[in-house]
Order: C-alpha cells, then sequence, then structure tokens
C-alpha cells in the first residue's frame, strides 16, 4: 500500500540509519563490517511501498513494516548479516518499531552482527537513552558481554555517554562491572577516554579506586598513567587513588611515569605522595599527642604549669615554648637573632663555639688592618699624634677602614655574648633564659637569691665538662643528662631542689 504520506516521511529521513561506533577520541575501532556498510549514504527512498523490511526499519516506517509483518515477516529472522531487526529498531531510536516488534515475538537480547551484540549495546553506542529505557522496561540484560568483552556500562564510558551511564548505575548495574579482562568502566575510562571526563562522573558514584584488572594488574592509577592521561591521573588522586598498588610487573603508577618520561605526571604523582606523607605525619603526632595528653592525665600528671598549650605536651625541666619557632625547646638559652633559631640543649655548644670563632675572625680583620696601614700608610701614631694619624688612615684606604669598623662591631658583641655566655655555663650552669627569670623573681623577694646556688651549678669543672660532655684527663666526668626528656631532678638528688625554669 503506498501513499502520499508513506512517501514524504522516506524522503524527510534524510540521515538514515546509524551504525554505532562513532565515538569520539578515536574509538571508530569498535564499529563492525555491517554497521560500516550501513554507513553509506542511503539514497531518499521514493517509493516506501517497495521498502524491504530492514530499510524500512532503519527510517522508521512504521505503517510498511507493519504491514511486512503482517504478511507473514518473521521478526526474529536476522538479514544476511545476521542483524536482526530490532537492532536496526534500537540504532535508529525508533521506539514504535521496538515496541510492535517486541510485541511480536522479538527477542530482546538478540545477539547479532560481527561483534554479537545486543540492541541494547547498539543503542547505547549510539547514546540513545529513551531506547535503552525501553528496552531495559522489556527486559534486557545490561550485564550481557559483546563480542571485544564490554557490558553496557563499559560501551557508555568507552562512548561518553554520561546520561546512560547515570541510569544504568541508578538501575543497578554495578559501578564496579568488569570486562571480560577485569577492566572496570573507571580503568576504561582512564585508559581509553583522554579528558577529565567521564573519569570524573564515574567518581561521583564512589567506584572502587584500587581494583586491579585481570590481566596486568593496573589499577585505575595505572590504566590513566599508561594512557598519559593527564586529566584522569589528577581526577583518580584527587579521589585518593593508592600511589603504592604494584602490577604484575612489580611497577607503581610512579615507575609506570617515569618509564614513560611523562615529566607532568611524575611531577603530579610525587607532589601528592610527599602531600600525603605529610598528612600522615600531622596525623600520627596528633595522635601521638593525645595519648600523652591521656597518660599525663590519668597518672595525675597534667598540670598546666609544665603542660605546653601549643605543642600539648609536657614540658621537660629548663625547656620552653618558643612562639617563633613555634615548639618547645629543651634546655632554652635564647632565640638567637643572628642564627635565627633557638639557642638549646643539642646546639648549645655549636653556638659558643659560632661566638669563639667570629670573634678569633674578627679580631683577626682587625689586627690584619692595622698591619696593612702600618706597611701601606706612611704615618704612625706616635710621630704625627691621633688627629692626622687618623686622617691619614682615612686618606690612605677607606674601604679598609669600613672593613675594620664592621669586624669592630662584630668582635665587641660575639666578644661580649661569649664571655657572658661561658661565665654563665662554667661559674652557674644557668642559660640566659634562667638566670634572667631569676633575676627577675629575686627583685619580688625579701632575700637576695644567689644565682650561684641552683641545682644545676655543679662546680666549675663539672659544669663545664657537663656542657661540652668532654672529660679533663679524668679529674671530671662529664654527666649525661637528656634534657628533651628530663621533667624531675633526679640526676643529683643530694642537691634537688625544685626550680622550674619555665
Ligand atoms: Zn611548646
Ligand atoms: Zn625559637
Amino acid at each position: 500500500m503506498e501513499g502520499p504520506g508513506l512517501g514524504s516521511q522516506c524522503r524527510n529521513h534524510s540521515h538514515g540509519p546509524h551504525p554505532p561506533g562513532f565515538g569520539r577520541y578515536g574509538i571508530c575501532a569498535h564499529e563492525n563490517k555491517e554497521l560500516a556498510n550501513a554507513r553509506e549514504a542511503l539514497p531518499l527512498i521514493e517509493d516506501s511501498s517497495n521498502c524491504d523490511i530492514v530499510k524500512a526499519t532503519q527510517y522508521g516506517i512504521f505503517e510498511r513494516c507493519k504491514e511486512l509483518v503482517e504478511a507473514g515477516y518473521d521478526v526474529r529472522q536476522p538479514d544476511k548479516e545476521n542483524v536482526s531487526l530490532l537492532h536496526w529498531a534500537a540504532i535508529n531510536n525508533r521506539l514504535d518499531l521496538v515496541k510492535f516488534y517486541i510485541s511480536k515475538g522479538a527477542v530482546v537480547d538478540q545477539l547479532g552482527g560481527d561483534l554479537n551484540s545486543t540492541p541494547l549495546h547498539w543503542a547505547i553506542r549510539q547514546g540513545h537513552l529513551p531506547m535503552v529505557i525501553l528496552l531495559l522496561q522489556h527486559g534486557a540484560d545490561p550485564t550481557l558481554i559483546d563480542g571485544e568483552g564490554f557490558s553496557s556500562i563499559h560501551l557508555a564510558v568507552l562512548f561518553q555517554h554520561m546520561p546512560i551511564i547515570a541510569y544504568l548505575i541508578s538501575k543497578g548495574q554495578s559501578v564496579n562491572m568488569t570486562a571480560v579482562n577485569g577492566q572496570t568502566p573507571l580503568m576504561l575510562s582512564a585508559h581509553k577516554v583522554i579528558g577529565p571526563e567521564p573519569t570524573g562522573f564515574l567518581l561521583k558514584f564512589n567506584p572502587s579506586l584500587n581494583v586491579v584488572d585481570k590481566i596486568h594488574q593496573n589499577t585505575p592509577l595505572h590504566w590513566a598513567v599508561a594512557a598519559g592521561n593527564v586529566n584522569a591521573v589528577d581526577k583518580l588522586l584527587e579521589a585518593g587513588s593508592s600511589l603504592d598498588i604494584q602490577n604484575v610487573k612489580g611497577e607503581t603508577p610512579l615507575d609506570m611515569a617515569l618509564q614513560n618520561k611523562n615529566q607532568l605526571i611524575i611531577h603530579m604523582l610525587k607532589t601528592e605522595a610527599k602531600m600525603r606523607t605529610n598528612q600522615k605525619f600531622r596525623l600520627w603526632r596528633w595522635l601521638q599527642k593525645c595519648e600523652n595528653i591521656i597518660t599525663l592525665a590519668e597518672t595525675g600528671c597534667l598540670d598546666f604549669r609544665t603542660f605546653c598549650t601549643s605543642c600539648l605536651i609536657r614540658k621537660p625541666l629548663r625547656s620552653l615554648h618558643c612562639h617563633v619557632c613555634n615548639s618547645c625547646v629543651a634546655r632554652y638559652d635564647q632565640h638567637c637573632l643572628w642564627t635565627g633559631r633557638c639557642i638549646g640543649f643539642g646546639n648549645h655548644h655549636y653556638y659558643i663555639f659560632f661566638l669563639f670563632f667570629l670573634s678569633m675572625v674578627c679580631g683577626w680583620i682587625i689586627y690584619g688592618s692595622f698591619i696593612y696601614w702600618s706597611n701601606h700608610c706612611a704615618t704612625t701614631f706616635k710621630e704625627d699624634g691621633l688627629w692626622t694619624y687618623l686622617n691619614q688612615i682615612v686618606a690612605c684606604s677607606p674601604w679598609v677602614l669600613y672593613i675594620l669598623m664592621l669586624a669592630t662591631f662584630h668582635f665587641s658583641w660575639s666578644t661580649f655574648l661569649l664571655l657572658n655566655q661561658l661565665f654563665q655555663i662554667a661559674f652557674l650552669g644557668l642559660t640566659s633564659h634562667e638566670r634572667i627569670s631569676l633575676l627577675k623573681q629575686s627583685k619580688h623577694m625579701k632575700q637576695t637569691l644567689s644565682l650561684r646556688k641552683t641545682p644545676y651549678n655543679l662546680g666549675f669543672m663539672q659544669n663545664l665538662a657537663d656542657f661540652f660532655q668532654c672529660g679533663c684527663f679524668g679529674l671530671v666526668k662529664p654527666c649525661v643528662v637528656d634534657w628533651t626528656s628530663q621533667y624531675t631532678m633526679v640526676f643529683h638528688p643530694a642537691r634537688e631542689k625544685v626550680l622550674r625554669s619555665v
């Protein structure tokens, strides 16, 4: 039966049938032969009464199809390329025809084509969501695997049809469904689809990040690195993918990136590893602090006079919290402006050496300056007098004068500090901070406080031996005290007194 309506319907369908496999990013390899044939532009059908049922299905000429089926055509019969009518209807999004063929007994999950795919696979490749919904409503099985080893969700990922991915997952399809080779949709996406999507989209459905495939035992991150998929690597790292899992060759994602010499990915992986190490360290420090507080509280030692509220630790004896360094410093002496660091247990003796050598060098420069003037300037202090002598040496070499002034400045403070430090260490056994604190305390006391009578003063020789940790020909033996963990005065019970440096 032919009518003008049908004829015009045929002509209006200029787009013709759609073969699946026209993916972006060169995924065309997935198309098969009969679909390639279908790509050939079909001429407009002038007379729909002559259409065979395949063509009528492709163009969606419902009346013609109905006529042929009612005339006895078996809807289950595949064409010469083993493709069923339902496949053609599905790939061209002919919803009415699909309903009609199913009502006439068409098999929903009929396998067909070179890839042994179902109509659902074809509809997904083409991205027809209404068709996917219809086929699923009629019992299509999304878990079926096609000839390339992909299930429905894999195909949706491969061809980047996000609404279909979301729909399939919402209908109960596992986001971790594995293909024949064990690849999950996330692995496939990271490997095959260069760009942030659909990897980022899949990550919203909470997929397993650290599963591995069957053959290479690669995680999704391995696959992204292997493909040089920078966006996917970024998304996977942000989601918390493991950096330590090794594949069948024993390679971590970083090993793989080093092999591929992808500098950007190497940088991303190394930066992430560093950041995670810091986070772990911070967490570990925090747990340690909590444990400390619990122990202190339960043993009755949580005394806020000796507890550092910044570091959340019990302060060792003679320690002080430095707000510049933001940490408690054992046997605190001072925060040194010249070194920019705290001076305390562990570096105090180096500080003394620093002052000593600085004084020596400055003294040497001063001496050298005078030697220079005596050799190169035709003047002497004795002959010309002070004023002429000064004028002469300034004129002789202003640069040497400048160096002399600089050396004198540094010589004066370093020598002063050195002598002061040595006095405190040898004669008082105290640090600068303790000495200043005791002097402040003594102002508020009626009796005068002797700085020499503290439990830390063990005598001139012993003080020096303890400080520099060296004996003096058997006369004194250095006493080893770890001030980082010394909380009470137990190292010298005979002279024990309660003295807190903080
Ligand atoms: Zn502290
Ligand atoms: Zn400090």
